[in-house]
């Protein structure tokens, strides 16, 4: 694996493990260029609402500061970026990008957790439409470098609406030519997702792929049988896998 643009820190509430302990894990695997995109702080105005999953405002000054140190500190092994995974909620979309500008961000990835806007967001695990269409939205925002586990939402439901529901999901990312993620944390975790179904489709579109460990602790990055799975599903099902950094 030469180039990831996935990856958490400790400062999501669910990730473990210093910034550096990532580089170190990461430079050990061959990667030649890191990005870290942990979760972003997000601004509900009007709330004090505080959302669990994701770095706190004050935090988001202190990450950038501790990756683009870290980027100098190991310029001569590995290119470092820094960026943000967000989810795209209407109400606050704009804003929340207006906020983020101070950060100079390298990059953001979307990764699609709730439908509607937090905090009264519902999960995307059950509302395959739903999700489709607020992803697309976003993608068409034209704010984001890929779509991070584009598969979540087929958890369950009706077997047709989740298949028609992917289709419309790798359709839009084609137009827009957006790249959709293997997501390596799902293979890792034995979750319902990378969903075979959804690739199926993802070939039969065309969609180009990309490959994202989702790294939530340094030594996520030394289980190397979690590429070797997704590679056999690219293998397997045809997929246009991207070989070269897109950034
Ligand atoms: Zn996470
Ligand atoms: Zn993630």
């Amino acid at each position: 694996m030469l180039f990831n643009y996935h990856t958490h820190t400790s400062r999501c509430n669910h990730a473990s493990g210093a910034d550096k302990e990532y580089v170190e894990a990461a430079i050990k695997r061959g990667i030649k260029t890191l990005g870290f995109s942990d979760h972003a702080p997000y601004l509900f105005p009007f709330t004090d609402y505080y959302s669990h999953f994701r770095m706190s405002l004050d935090e988001g000054y202190e990450y950038v500061e501790s990756v683009r140190a870290l980027q100098k500190e190991y310029e001569k092994d590995i290119r470092i970026l820094c960026g943000f995974e967000l989810e795209y909620y209407p109400l606050y979309h704009a804003r929340e990008m207006q906020f983020l500008k101070k950060f100079s961000p390298d990059y953001l990835i979307l990764g699609q957790h709730f439908v509607g806007n937090e905090p009264n967001g519902e999960t995307v695990r059950k509302n395959q439409e739903k999700y489709v269409s607020q992803v697309l939205e976003g993608l068409k925002t034209g704010d984001f470098l890929y779509l991070a586990h584009p598969d979540i939402s087929g958890f369950e439901g009706d077997e047709q609406a989740i298949l028609q529901a992917y289709r419309r999901l790798c359709e839009g990312a084609k137009e827009l030519d957006i790249p959709v993620e293997i997501n390596l944390l799902g293979l890792r975790g034995g979750r319902w997702y990378p969903d075979e179904r959804f690739w199926k489709i993802a070939s039969e579109v065309g969609n180009e792929v990309i490959l994202g460990v989702d790294a939530h602790a340094p030594e996520q990055f030394l289980h190397y049988g979690d590429e070797k799975k997704a590679l056999e599903l690219v293998e397997r099902l045809g997929l246009k896998l991207i070989d070269k950094e897109i950034l």
